[in-house]
């Protein structure tokens, strides 16, 4: 496929983006590190490097009050200049174009002196924020200006402002957070006064040739949020400012409504934009679940937008551009939208990187070198592990034999595929699937590897996965209890009323397969089920008559300890997750021992009392247990062996870590 409106050049008057590819803003953590402007300076150039038309940084506050975390990076005098010096120098060296995002958190900064329009709590923080007073508002526009002249004298090629996601901006233009009787507050044109004068005193500071993109709030997904009239008005009024290009923001972070996870179908937020495309002169830029240049490509197509903004496919593959510019996108490396190694790591206070390519954010520590002494490789089992290790042994120049004993690759992916939500993993799949013909890896289907093969090989990579943990208890033989490879591999028939032993990642699925089957959501289906009005009837895009299901089985969750399922999976997505589970009726129970199981359903033991959940199927998603039986044997034997993945500890396993190790011992042999 050719992508004509990918590459075509955006001529902005005073410059000229190469292509419509804008990468999105994304907090890595390095900002935070140590020597964090040197990695960080790296990290965009490789970006750069890989054909990018624009990249925005991550929000960099314009002073203290609107940091979101206590250290958090600011633009506020001349040696934070010198520091972005190093990020726009990297990145104009690789002809790259750089703008700095100003980001003030208003309630959502996580520390006692946050700042808003009225001294309101927000859901999602628990420092309630001080009140601005007039002359502070002031000050903080200042504030805006100064950040962005900083941000010129640094060499950037101009800022975006952060007017979305719920953060400040977007905290002075609703009623629900802004309660101010002043002329910051009450009607429409009060409220739009704080980022209007942010735009025209950037501009005016600035000068005409600097972009200047303003990220503005096209669906709030909140109650009381903006009306679609005051969006498009705003919009407007933001172009007569002085913006450059127009940048879509979807959904509060407080609100229940999940934007960019996995189960949000792709493009899922292209026509909040499209409604206002012809309206301005400037163009517009749309967002969120967009993570091929088929589907970049389409949305422009479609007249969703001028331009694309992708921000963790960047994370996942920072050469996606030049691949899809050289016809060459079926090597890119798609994000599947997981959270789990980039949003996931900055909530839990570490630096993001990527689940599927874990050299994310260490570009200055981990680089593939080619390996001075080329060895034969066994790797054995496909599994994201396995696929991992033999792709990052065989581009070092290694010649890499990958046995699997299953007709296809993937180990456990192949399972997590089929549910519907994660279809994102068929790419997964497809990437090591080409990667293994470009490398020329020795592909061994349906091969059980033997103590035999081992004497050909320098290097042995056990990455044999797990298998299913057995249940131990009565009944558990009896012909209606099933292990969640018979429903998500063998795809065995089940009947209305399903039981399922355990609520950890695996159960989730199972129950979401069962439910939903292997069909990908619509669009509408989705807006329906997640109370997305398109049609703006109500403030803030939400509809509270939709949603309603009737799902098509009874399905309940087991647990013996006591929490939430789904304790151990990630904070961005675990909520959605439990979210799906309440909508779709699924009951869960836990505290519990087990009794027996009988031809009825299950007898499980709670508060003392033994009662009968009964059931037509019971599934056990109850963990694994590693598989790798004759790695021992051969390490006796003196062969130079490595153990990775689930193969070496199947607690807590998943695909992050399984890649992670994977690439790891293929770049240490
Ligand atoms: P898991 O998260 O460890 O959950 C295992 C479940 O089985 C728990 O609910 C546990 O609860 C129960 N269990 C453990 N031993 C049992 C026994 N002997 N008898 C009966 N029940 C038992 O494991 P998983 O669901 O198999 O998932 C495997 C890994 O993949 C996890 O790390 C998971 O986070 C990851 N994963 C992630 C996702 C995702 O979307 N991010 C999706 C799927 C899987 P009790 O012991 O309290 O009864
Ligand atoms: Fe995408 Fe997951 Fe990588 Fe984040 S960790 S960039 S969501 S693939």
């Amino acid at each position: 496929m050719s992508f004509e409106k990918l590459i075509e050049p955006l001529d902005l008057g005073f410059t000229i983006l190469k292509n419509r590819v804008l990468m999105g803003s994304m907090h890595t953590g390095l900002e935070e590190e140590k020597d964090g402007f040197d990695k960080l300076a790296a990290f965009y150039a490789e970006r750069a490097k890989g054909g990018v038309g624009l990249i925005v940084t991550g929000g960099i506050a314009p002073d203290k009050f609107g940091r979101l975390t206590p250290f958090a990076s600011s633009m506020t005098k001349q040696s934070h200049v010198l520091q972005h010096k190093k990020i726009t120098e990297a990145v104009h060296a690789e002809d790259g174009k750089i703008c700095m995002q100003i980001l003030h958190a208003g309630r959502y900064s996580y520390h006692p002196f946050s700042v808003a329009p009225s001294s309101l709590k927000a859901p999602i923080s628990r420092f309630k924020p001080w009140k601005m007073p007039s002359w502070f508002i002031n000050r903080t526009i200042s504030h805006f200006v100064r950040a962005a002249r900083l941000a010129q004298d640094a060499g950037y090629d101009g800022v975006e402002i952060m007017g979305s996601e719920g953060y400040l901006i977007n905290q002075f233009l609703v009623t629900k957070t802004n309660q101010r009787n002043d002329q910051w507050g009450g009607s429409f044109e009060n409220r739009i006064k704080f980022p209007l004068e942010i735009v025209s005193r950037v501009r005016e500071a600035v000068g005409k040739n600097f972009i200047v993109i303003y990220r503005l709030s096209m669906l709030d997904l909140i109650h009381e949020g903006q009306s679609w009239e005051e969006i498009e008005s705003l919009a407007l009024q933001i172009e007569k400012a002085g913006a450059t290009m127009i940048n879509t923001g979807i959904g509060w972070h407080e609100a229940r409504i999940p934007t960019i996870a996995q189960m949000v179908p792709r493009a899922g937020f292209a026509w909040v934009t499209k409604r206002l495309m012809g309206k301005l002169k400037i163009p517009l830029i749309t967002t969120n679940r967009i993570n091929t240049p088929e589907l970049a490509e389409k949305v422009l197509t479609d007249g969703c937008a001028d331009m694309v903004s992708m921000a963790r496919p960047f994370l996942a593959d920072p050469h996606f551009v030049l691949k899809a510019i050289q016809n060459r996108s079926e090597e890119i490396n798609t994000c599947i939208a997981c959270n789990q190694a980039c949003l996931d790591n900055i909530f839990n206070q570490k630096v993001a990187s990527c689940l599927v390519n874990p050299f994310a954010c260490k570009e200055t520590t981990w680089k593939l070198q080619w390996a001075t002494v080329i060895k034969k490789v066994a790797v054995v089992g496909a599994g994201p592990a396995g696929l991992a290790a033999a792709v990052t042994a065989a581009q070092r120049g290694h010649e890499v034999s990958l046995f699997e004993m299953d007709e296809a690759i993937g180990g456990q992916l192949n399972m997590a595929k089929v549910v519907s939500g994660k279809e994102e993993f068929y790419e997964t799949l497809r990437y090591y699937q080409v990667m293994i013909a470009k490398y020329k890896i020795s592909l061994l289907l349906n091969t059980e590897f033997t103590s035999v093969d081992a004497e050909r090989f320098d290097e042995i990579i056990f990455a044999t996965g797990v298998i299913p943990r057995p249940l131990i208890l009565e009944g558990s033989h009896l012909p209606h209890v099933l292990s969640y490879p018979d429903v998500l591999r063998k795809k065995l028939p089940t009947g209305k009323k399903i039981v399922v032993i355990g609520a950890g990642g695996i159960a989730i699925d199972t129950a979401m397969f069962l439910l939903k089957g292997s069909n990908p959501e619509s669009i509408k289906d989705f807006n329906h089920r997640w109370h997305i009005d398109q049609h703006y009837a109500n403030r803030g895009g939400i509809d509270e008559s939709a949603g309603k299901e009737s799902p098509l089985k009874d399905i309940t969750l087991l647990q013996r300890r006591v929490g939430k399922p789904g304790a151990a999976l990630g904070k961005t997505t675990a909520w959605i997750h439990r979210e799906e589970l309440k909508k779709s009726g699924v009951k869960f129970l836990d505290g519990l021992q087990y009794v027996r199981i009988t031809s009825e359903g299950i007898e499980v033991k709670r508060n003392e009392e033994v009662q009968l959940i009964e059931a037509d199927h019971i599934v056990v998603c109850a963990g694994q247990e590693s598989r790798n039986s004759l790695f021992e044997q051969l390490k006796n034997e003196g062969h130079s062996m490595h153990l990775i993945g689930g193969a070496k500890e199947a607690g807590e396993l998943d695909a992050k870590r399984a890649i992670e190790e994977g690439t790891r011992v293929g770049m240490k042999i």
